[in-house]
């Protein structure tokens, strides 16, 4: 059976000690009055909630499933209802919601946090209000104020949830080739028709009605994805008073049986002449959706650093305790006939692989959390502005690079347990079966590749990577006259060189030959990744070194350190292997005709 402790002492660390959020938040009119008792005192009972109420459904979900039971209703597995109710009960949906609508108006950062322990404790479980979430952010930048009076305060409250309804059976990273057709109602509203597939959460039994946001066409929308526009799609209409009304012409007409993620519900969703309302302007569909996705795509990332975050902590605990097999330099543990398998510098190679990725991982992942704080809420205009160039560029890499390392991390944790973690009772099986699907939805990897060197690396001439690379210059000087800090500053420095080189050649070489972009989006989204990672670690780094030297007893800021040194050692050399593949072009990859594969 695997447990969970939340990692409390390095979130706090994160939050209060590198990023200083409380300072940065007060800069911001709503957060005026955060205090660090309050932030602490959120993630404590959130954690509490995770590791007590939802942590314990989470091998159940997966041995029991969903269950379509017929004629449209799907059934969650033992438990889920319940914690749901708890959930809601303890008013927990609202937590970064507008206070207008009913929310706690907390910052985006704190549920990122949450976000992160609730994956850990149960990613399927978590998915139903996180869809709820992204319904939310859509309604709150596109409703029309009618809309949002009466459907924002039940996604608030976790009365109602939400869903994005995307994907068709011929259409899934083009969806400019979605079907689904809306007509227009002499009543203002639209019957909509058409077949979804794949919908999270699209079908349950934990909420009294659902919201599904739905991509559809107009009878006279233009081709390709000018032409999408965005409609909400109750399951139940609402009546004028808010109530749960008569049943619309949505229904689901079966679940996936799927690798991971069991606990949710992925439904084919049949539209037959829904009742559904438009969200914003005619044909500007994917203009609404893409404003969340910065807050989706965090959402991914979020979930493979939880599961990351639950893998190491049960591999780590298995490692302490198995004893198999003597240290290569003497026995460690001579009253007992082995050592345990910490000693082996093997299983501390995938201990600590998955520990400076996770932590690298939260480190990130909060800046953005407060990135996105900044973007939306600063009252300065150039910080607004400078944050959302920021989020922009490097969301692809949050959802990409947090979630490749998520699974590596996941398969690493099962090794660490041998033929014990392939067995479904140890719980790590679980884990990379989850992990799996995040490097898949919301955009696959590849597609969020080739959005960060194609949309926001090449489309603006590399303004923005400038943008971010001035940033780790200013910070790298902060620490120029620090000989502690050389040996973390010098390959920051170098690597930002080679980005800078690499991603001016790949522009050339793009003029003469378009395949050449999609050839080096993978490795170029990875080697960007390890700048990020790079930079993050130099200022934990910095913070450790600071604390090791005042000769502070925590052991832990002596770990950070000697973590920081694992990474520059051990994962970032891969950054050499990334520029050469870059640099080896597209040839190797379009020699081959399909004929002859
Ligand atoms: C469990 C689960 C839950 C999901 N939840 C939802 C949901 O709630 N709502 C929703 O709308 N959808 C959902 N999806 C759908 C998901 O977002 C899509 O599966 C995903 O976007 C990929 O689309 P596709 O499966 O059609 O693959 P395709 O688009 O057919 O892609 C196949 C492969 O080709 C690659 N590819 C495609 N185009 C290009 C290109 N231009 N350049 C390079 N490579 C390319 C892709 O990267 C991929 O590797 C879910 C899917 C699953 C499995």
């Amino acid at each position: 059976m695997p447990s969970y402790t939340p990692p409390l002492r390095d979130m706090k660390f994160v939050l209060h000690e590198l990023l200083d959020v409380t300072t940065q938040l007060r800069q911001i009119p709503q957060h005026a009055d955060i205090d660090a008792d309050t932030i602490d005192s959120v993630l404590e009972e959130a954690g509490k909630f995770c590791a007590e109420v939802i942590f314990p459904l989470n091998q159940v979900g997966d041995r029991e499933g969903c269950k379509y039971v017929g004629d449209g209703v799907v059934t969650t597995p033992t438990g889920f209802k319940e914690a749901y109710k708890q959930y809601v009960d303890g008013g927990w949906p609202s937590l970064g919601c507008d206070p207008d609508y009913g929310g706690q108006g907390l910052p985006h950062i704190l549920s990122s946090a949450v976000m992160e322990m609730m994956n850990s404790a149960n990613q399927s479980w978590s998915m139903y209000p996180g869809l709820s979430h992204g319904a939310y952010n859509a309604l709150q930048a596109f409703g029309t104020p009618e809309q949002k009076k009466l459907y924002l305060p039940k996604l608030v409250s976790g009365e109602w949830t939400g869903t994005m309804c995307l994907t068709e059976a011929h259409c899934g990273t083009d969806l400019g080739m979605l079907k689904s057709r809306a007509e227009p109602q002499p009543d203002g509203s639209y019957a909509i028709t058409g077949t979804k597939i794949f919908i999270s959460a699209g079908e349950h039994d934990l909420a009294d009605n659902i919201l599904h946001l739905v991509l559809a066409r107009l009878p006279d929308a233009p081709q390709g994805t000018k032409g999408i526009s965005l409609f909400i799609v109750p399951k139940f209409l609402p009546t004028a008073d808010g109530k749960v009304g008569a049943r619309n012409g949505v229904k689901c007409g079966s679940i996936e049986h799927k690798m991971g993620i069991h606990g949710n519900a992925t439904c084919v969703i049949n539209l037959d002449g829904a009742k559904g309302w438009m969200v914003g302007a005619p044909n500007k569909g994917l203009n609404a959706m893409f404003v969340m996705m910065n807050t989706a795509r965090l959402g991914v990332g979020m979930q493979s650093l939880g599961l990351a975050e639950v893998a190491y902590q049960n591999s780590l605990a298995y490692a302490k305790d198995r004893i198999q097999s003597r240290s290569l330099t003497g026995p460690k543990n001579p009253q007992k006939p082995a050592d345990p398998i910490i000693v082996h510098p093997d299983v501390r190679r995938m201990l600590l692989t998955q520990k400076a990725y996770v932590e690298a991982a939260r480190a990130f992942s909060y800046w953005a959390g407060l990135a996105i704080d900044r973007e939306h809420k600063h009252p300065d205009p150039q910080m607004r502005k400078d944050m959302a160039d920021l989020v922009a560029l490097l969301t692809p890499v949050i959802k990409g690079f947090i979630t490749d390392n998520g699974y590596e991390c996941c398969t690493l944790a099962m090794q660490v347990l041998g033929g014990h973690g392939y067995i479904a009772e140890s719980g790590l099986e679980q884990y990379v079966r989850d992990a799996r699907i995040n490097m898949i939805y919301e955009g696959t990897n590849g597609i969020q590749a080739l959005d960060l060197i194609g949309r926001k690396v090449l489309a603006d001439a590399g303004a923005k990577l400038m943008k971010f690379g001035k940033a780790i210059q200013d910070v790298m000087k902060r620490y120029a006259d620090d000989p502690a800090m050389k040996e973390f500053i010098e390959p920051v420095q170098a690597l930002l060189g080679e980005v800078q080189k690499v991603t001016m050649e790949i522009g050339q070489k793009a003029m003469k030959n378009p395949d050449e972009v999609g050839a080096a989006a993978d490795p170029f989204l990875r080697l960007i990744g390890h700048l990020v990672f790079s930079f993050g670690w130099v200022y934990q780094a910095g913070v450790a070194i600071k604390k090791v030297e005042a000769k502070d007893p925590d052991p832990f800021y002596q770990a950070k350190l000697t973590t920081a040194r694992f990474y520059f050692a051990k994962l970032y050399p891969e950054t050499a292997t990334l520029l050469k593949k870059i640099r080896a072009g597209s040839a190797p990859l379009m020699a081959l005709d399909a004929a002859l594969f």
